[in-house]
């Protein structure tokens, strides 16, 4: 099978974008600058935080005359980034900020309160290049080839996308798969299938829907790479996965302030890129493990140093299989999208997830409001969430003590929620986190 109509002209005109962008002398010269930041370094990477440190102390107000050791900055969170962006920001020695391209990255936790990050297209846009064009290396995706990307995708993106940088490929970008919206289907009807693919990109549950989409039709791709983000994959759902694709599921752990930071390994673990982005596991009062706690190291415009990301794990592991880099085992969750229970206990949100997953939700959105009730929004065109709201909360109550624990209820005609920058959360709490431990394995999926 082949692409037919608008579709085959779209991805024409796509190629021919792409090989013009890739034959420029920008593109070139930034190809270039990758290349060479390609292999991990721990020497440039000890460079590069003490030219950071330096530069936060004489040039950034919130760090001006501060500590000269790494270990004696403090700990910065959300609310620092928050409520002081402008004593955050790079000044030259006239008090203005210094010359160069600027972009403003707008982000928001799941509680809808947006944090601005600055950053340069030579710093963080260098730093996410050259990190994701190491996974392209290691997992031997080559150049020119298409990726399907069910990621996060804005008002306008184009159904087919040329991308030159790191490495060029054509992006056809597809929404989450929704068996009730008819363009949804005719999308997938006219692309998947119908040519072959490099790459799969995309979040979790996205990537498990699609590979649910293939299997029930016999549609086989045979990608070299998978890669999946932000939220959790259950078991079930990367099973699935491995098996209609052929392939090994390759997670990549991001925060919206950091961007790129870790991937997973042929072993599990995720591996830090140390030399870019440094890791640090501070203990916290939870059950074992600590906070993640990450450093930009090109971020000067707006130094991140020791961000606590609000992500958890155990402390770091020695790994055989040839990757450099600090390396944990899986996240042992992300705190700011814990569930709250009746008796305010904490939950994390992830057995709640796969389950959904696995009753076949094409798309959803978990919102509480309040303590031991879920709203759960799902798309308008979708019939089965009171079926599957009825299943789960029969499962929750077997698993809960009495006057503890949560159940769901279906948003009645409810609208997704967003953040300002129009990113939508897969869960959106509104509540005040207890400080307890987050409890897991409340369902199995
Ligand atoms: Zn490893």
């Amino acid at each position: 099978m082949e692409l037919t109509g608008e579709q085959a002209s779209a991805f024409a005109r796509a190629n021919a974008e792409l090989a013009a962008s890739v034959a420029s002398e920008r593109v070139a010269a930034k190809r270039e600058k990758i290349e060479r930041m390609l292999g991990f370094d721990r020497e440039a990477g000890e460079e590069r935080l003490n030219r950071l440190l330096r530069h936060a102390v004489a040039r950034v107000p919130f760090y001006r005359d501060g500590p000269s050791a790494f270990s004696d900055f403090p700990l910065v969170g959300k609310a620092d980034l928050r409520d002081r962006f402008f004593d955050f920001l790079s000044r030259g020695p006239d008090g203005r900020m210094e010359p160069g391209t600027y972009f403003l990255n707008q982000t928001s936790g799941s509680t809808g309160e947006p944090v601005r990050i600055l950053a340069t297209v030579e710093t963080g846009g260098m730093a996410n290049a050259v990190i994701l064009e190491r996974i392209n290396r290691h997992l031997g995706v080559e150049d020119g080839g298409i990726t399907l990307n069910v990621g996060l995708l804005y008002e306008r993106t184009p159904m087919f996308e040329p991308v030159a940088l790191p490495s060029p490929t054509v992006k056809c970008n597809l929404r989450g798969f929704d068996p009730g919206s008819p363009g949804i289907v005719a999308d997938y009807a006219a692309t998947v299938g119908r040519f072959p693919v490099e790459k799969i990109t995309g979040s979790s549950s996205r990537v498990i829907a699609l590979a649910r989409y293939c299997a029930e039709r016999g549609i086989t791709l045979r990608p070299k790479a998978i890669i999946a983000t932000y939220e959790h994959m259950p078991d079930s759902g990367r099973a699935l996965v491995e098996e209609t694709f052929g392939r090994k599921v390759t997670m990549l752990y991001a925060t919206s302030e950091t961007g790129y930071s870790a991937w997973e390994c042929s072993r599990g673990r995720l591996h830090f890129q140390d030399d870019l982005v440094r890791p640090e596991i501070v203990p916290d009062d939870g059950a074992g493990g600590g906070g993640i706690v990450l450093t930009h190291l090109l971020s000067t415009p707006m130094p991140i140093i020791r961000y606590v990301t609000g992500d958890r794990a155990a402390a770091p592991v020695p790994c055989d299989c040839g990757l450099p880099g600090t390396a944990i085992e899986q996240l042992l969750g992300r705190a700011r999208t814990s569930l709250v229970g009746a008796g305010h206990e904490l939950y994390s949100p992830f057995a709640l997830m796969a389950a959904l997953v696995a009753a076949g939700l094409p798309d959803y959105q978990i919102v509480q409001e309040a303590p031991g009730l879920l709203d759960l929004i799902v798309p308008p065109s979708w019939s089965g969430a009171d079926e599957t709201v009825r299943d789960i909360n029969a499962r929750l109550a077997l698993s809960f003590r009495p006057r503890e624990g949560f159940r769901l209820r279906a948003r009645p005609s409810g609208a997704f929620v967003l953040t300002e920058s129009g990113k939508r959360n897969p869960v959106v709490q509104l509540l005040d986190l207890p400080s307890v431990p987050e409890r897991t394995g409340y369902l199995k999926s």
